[in-house]
């Protein structure tokens, strides 16, 4: 009997377990030194810049925007294809979000794209680097300084990614990371902001643990209501060794996903899915995520989804597009605009397990079952 295949596992080693335990024994568990190393050894990765870390990247993101601000009216732009928590933020800090559609293979948005809704209006862009794969930056950073517009990554998909070979949060303007347990570096719940503007670290350190500055006799001052959203030293050190060992993991997701490819292509080439993006080295492959046309074959997600299941092998659905969910047609949100790249692959989309544990007969084996389940 072969053993069931998630479609994600976090991996946590031995080290890991003994360290979280001398954490716990040491009486200091929430936000202390493992946390001001983490901080430190992340900011060395990303190449010196200043680092902080937050209790989850939906909170994070949230709270950058609260920095920057943000007008009832003033605008935010997000890709139509994305993860919700993308577009709640914008509307949990008041501001009015703008969907826009994605490219259909890379699944990013395009700075052409993006071009076409900036109004007076927009205030922000939060480009997401979808499965790890970078949104093309040297064009989006260049329409923003033409705009005059802050530039807000979520790159929750894309720690260890690199652009032009420099890594994601290595520049730019704010860039966002989750460190939730399916992501290719996990805290369990976390994640982090980066970036060189030292007003808004300022602010952001504030609106992270309740408004409070620290006085120089010992005592604190609150200096406005803010929320909480600081990470755990238990947290933290988990972080610290999946940090040690991330490009290491990074090269085999990698690994496993040009398996993907030669193993799917018979399929490709039938018309029975579609590939994504390949993109280069500097692909995370956070997950891989093919497109099936199920009506074509007379099947439907659900079905598909259920026989894998069968075989042993479990799968995901990332995402549906966010033109489709209730909250956004209930605030008639891009009303009168297409998405069809993203409702496209919201119906299509299929991910495949994808973790640096697997092997490469895990993905002969998903191929295999995945041929026979399409061809059925
Ligand atoms: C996971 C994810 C988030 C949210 O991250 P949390 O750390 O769970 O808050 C935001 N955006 C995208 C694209 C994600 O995949």
């Amino acid at each position: 009997m072969t053993e069931y295949l998630p479609f994600v596992r976090p991996a946590i080693g031995e080290t890991t377990r003994r360290g979280v335990c001398e954490v716990l024994e040491s009486g200091w568990i929430t936000s202390g030194p493992q946390v001001a190393a983490f901080e430190q050894e992340l900011g060395t990765y990303l190449g010196g810049r200043p680092t902080l870390c937050f209790g989850h990247a939906t909170g994070a993101m949230e709270e950058v925007l609260r920095a920057l601000e943000l007008e009832e009216n003033d605008e935010v732009i997000v890709p139509a294809m994305t993860f919700a928590a993308t577009l709640n933020v914008v509307w949990r800090v008041g501001a009015r979000p703008v969907l826009v559609d994605v490219d259909p293979l890379t699944r990013n948005l395009t700075a052409e794209a993006v071009a076409k809704v900036v109004t007076e209006r927009t205030r922000v862009i939060m480009p997401v680097h979808f499965a790890g794969l970078s949104v093309d930056l040297d064009s989006l950073y260049a329409l923003a300084r033409e705009r005059g517009l802050r530039v807000v990554e979520d790159a929750a998909h894309a720690i260890g990614t690199r652009y032009r070979e420099r890594r994601i949060g290595s520049f730019g303007d704010i860039v966002c990371f989750s460190f939730h347990a399916n992501k290719n570096l996990t805290t369990i719940e976390g994640g982090a902001v980066c970036s060189d503007d030292k007003a808004l670290m300022e602010r952001l350190r504030l609106l992270r643990f309740h408004g409070q500055e620290k006085l120089d006799d010992g005592g604190y001052d609150i200096l406005f209501p803010a929320s909480k959203h600081n990470l755990s030293d238990v947290a933290a050190r988990i972080g610290r060794d999946q940090l040690a060992v991330l490009d290491e993991r990074n090269a085999q997701r990698l690994s496993l996903a040009s398996r993907y490819f030669s193993e799917l292509e018979g399929l490709r080439a039938e018309g029975r899915l579609q590939l994504p993006a390949r993109g280069d080295a500097g692909h995370a492959w956070h997950m891989f995520t093919v497109r099936i046309p199920y009506q074509q074959l007379g099947t439907n997600r659900q079905a598909v989804r259920a026989k894998l299941h069968e075989h042993g092998i479990g799968t995901g659905v990332h995402y549906p597009s966010l033109s489709t969910l209730t909250v956004t047609r209930e605030r008639n949100l891009g009303v009168g605009q297409s998405f069809e790249a993203a409702e496209a692959i919201g119906r299509e989309t299929l991910t495949l397990p994808l973790f640096p544990e697997m092997q490469a007969s895990d993905v002969e084996r998903v191929a295999r079952a995945l041929a026979e389940v399409l061809h059925g």
